[in-house]
């Protein structure tokens, strides 16, 4: 019974923040069962470790892999800190470039405005998925936030969501319910990022689609900018004719909570 809760809590841990099994597999063995306080003195060790590797290690490590920590400016910022403790905010370093100049480019209009990153890869391994992407497994994907105004239509760096997913700017009456036809054809997860918010703040914010628009123009205009995932009623209500801008498929999860931007 025991054994089977050490494998629950490494594989929780493992899809979570990629290290984290490991990490947790070392420190039962470091403080075996008959220790004194066990317990404790497990949970003590493996905060210490994990957080040690995660800041100290994993970093030089992942650059022997080709991947480094998403390159934080006065304009590029992660949404919370759980994406950096998690071990979630790795990238290769072409898409740490194309980072900078989409973030040049969108400042030019848009002074003080944020480019704010949530979940992107984790530091090794190719084809290793971040849940609940599956797609975010080279290093060449990662996730942005939209774009907020307040009431009197200043654009404003506050997001409506903590974990940056999962409050959605839904379709109108009149536009394309992808999330409908998601589930009527049996694909239940595509709905599930509202579960994920963490908690909803900042309520008397709003989209903003004109500059939400700009930053998407910022990110499509850069030739090193593979495929772009947005909602189709989204890209339809900006008008946005862009090849680069697909529709993710029923098997992801919905976008009308963030924009997904992957390298070529
Ligand atoms: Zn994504």
């Amino acid at each position: 019974m025991k054994v089977l809760l050490h494998l629950a809590i490494i594989l929780f841990l493992t899809v979570l923040t990629q290290i984290g099994g490991v990490i947790y597999l070392i420190t039962i063995l470091i403080i075996n069962r008959k220790s004194e306080r066990k317990r404790l003195k497990r949970t003590f060790t493996f905060l210490l470790l994990y957080a040690f590797t995660t800041f100290m290690i994993i970093p030089h490590v992942a650059e022997i892999f080709g991947r480094e920590k998403v390159k934080e400016t006065e304009i590029i910022k992660a949404n919370t800190f759980f994406a950096k403790l998690l071990n979630r905010n790795y990238v290769k370093p072409e898409l740490n470039m194309l980072l900078q100049k989409i973030s040049t480019d969108f400042r030019k209009s848009h002074q003080g405005i944020n480019i704010v990153y949530l979940d992107a890869n984790f530091p090794f391994i190719n084809k290793f998925p971040l849940l609940p992407h599956l797609s975010h497994n080279d290093g060449k994907k990662i996730d942005l936030s939209f774009i907020y105004q307040l009431e009197t239509g200043e654009i404003t760096n506050k997001k409506p969501s903590i974990s940056g997913y999962g409050v959605y700017v839904n379709p109108n009456e009149n536009e394309i319910k992808q999330y409908q036809i998601c589930e009527e054809n049996g694909y239940w997860q595509y709905d599930f990022s509202k579960y994920l918010t963490f908690g909803t703040i900042n309520r008397d914010i709003q989209f903003s689609q004109n500059a939400t628009k700009d930053l998407i123009y910022s990110i499509i205009k850069q030739q090193e900018t593979g495929k772009n995932f947005i909602e189709p009623h989204l890209k339809n209500r900006m008008k946005l004719t862009s090849d680069k801008i697909r529709f993710q498929g029923c098997r992801a999860v919905r976008h009308d909570d963030h924009i997904h931007v992957q390298l070529k």
